[in-house]
């Protein structure tokens, strides 16, 4: 696609169907790659069986179609990768960053986080039930595309799953071995995974420790959508779908939540209908100075209303 070296990436879970949050991770990473002359890549997060819905994945894949989005090289699926997360998870016990826990939730249902009760090794008698990764208690942060400087402290965040109880790999494993793997540069999304960031870092640096020695992405994160009640879209909150005949509508929407402007090529392209031009032309005018922070309350967006 480019020489830039930039890669973004847009990674949606198969658990239903495109709403209106998710609409705008798409639009502003997509915007934010091609406007650096990088490449946008789509990675499907189904590593949740229980969680996902038949025929979600390609209904994604087929609403960015109709909505003009374009992605480079092939789709991923997580659901594929076992292997590469079992070697990832053998490399950062090699390491020393993992344990296994033998925990349940009970167990520590007094803390706030994970207490570290397994951190030397598990008691007498006590089998492991996951892996956990062992986060050193010391401040963490990084600059923001977005919201600038962040910052974290390791005791408020616990020792997190890389494979959880359950057998399935963990969140925070597969996307930072994946991000490694596509060697992704700018992870654009909702700041709902602001407290993700810290702990994708330090796997993200342990990984480059014991496995291929890969920069670590820059991360930026976009305003959080929530409903008249400010609990954020999703499908739990029944966030309504997007729909191809609404793209252009649903486009200027995101576009206005994102600060962004509207150019003259913009408001053409919206009367002639054509979402993929204004996409096109999003790419070209985006403006990363220009996205809020915070939430924002939509009235009438929320479920089973249609745009004004
Ligand atoms: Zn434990």
């Amino acid at each position: 696609m480019s020489g830039s070296g930039h890669v973004g990436r847009f990674a949606p879970s198969p658990t239903g169907r495109l709403h209106v949050g998710s609409l705008l991770a798409a639009v502003a990473s997509f915007c934010d790659a091609r406007h650096h002359s990088g490449e946008w890549l789509v990675r499907m997060e189904d590593l949740d069986p229980p969680r996902e819905v038949a025929g979600a994945a390609d209904d994604i894949l087929r609403t960015l179609e109709g909505f003009g989005f374009e992605w480079d090289r092939d789709v991923w699926f997580q659901s594929t990768r076992d292997e590469v997360y079992r070697a990832a998870l053998a490399d950062l016990t090699s390491g020393g960053f993992c344990y296994p826990c033998g925990c349940s939730r009970k167990d520590w249902s007094e803390h706030a986080v994970y207490p570290g009760t397994c951190r030397d090794g598990l008691a007498a008698g006590v089998e492991g039930r996951m892996q956990r990764f062992r986060l050193e208690e010391e401040a963490m942060g990084w600059h923001d595309e977005f919201l600038g400087e962040q910052s974290f402290q390791a005791g408020t965040l616990g020792d997190f799953p890389l494979l959880r109880a359950d057998g399935y790999w963990a969140y925070q494993l597969a996307v930072v071995v994946d991000d490694r793997s596509q060697e992704v540069t700018h992870v654009i999304r909702g700041a709902d995974l602001l407290d993700s960031t810290p702990r994708q870092m330090r796997v993200w640096e342990a990984l480059s420790k014991v496995a291929d020695p890969i920069p670590c992405a820059r991360y930026g994160h976009l305003p959080i959508l929530t409903n008249a009640a400010g609990q954020k879209l999703s499908k739990q909150t029944l966030a309504r779908p997007v729909e191809v005949a609404e793209a252009c509508v649903l486009v200027d929407a995101v576009w206005g939540w994102l600060g962004q402007d509207q150019s003259e090529a913009w408001m053409a392209s919206m009367a002639s209908g054509d979402s993929r031009a204004m996409l096109t032309e999003g790419c070209r005018i985006w403006n990363r100075n220009r996205v809020p922070a915070g939430s924002i309350q939509l009235q009438g967006w929320g479920q089973d209303e249609r745009p004004a």
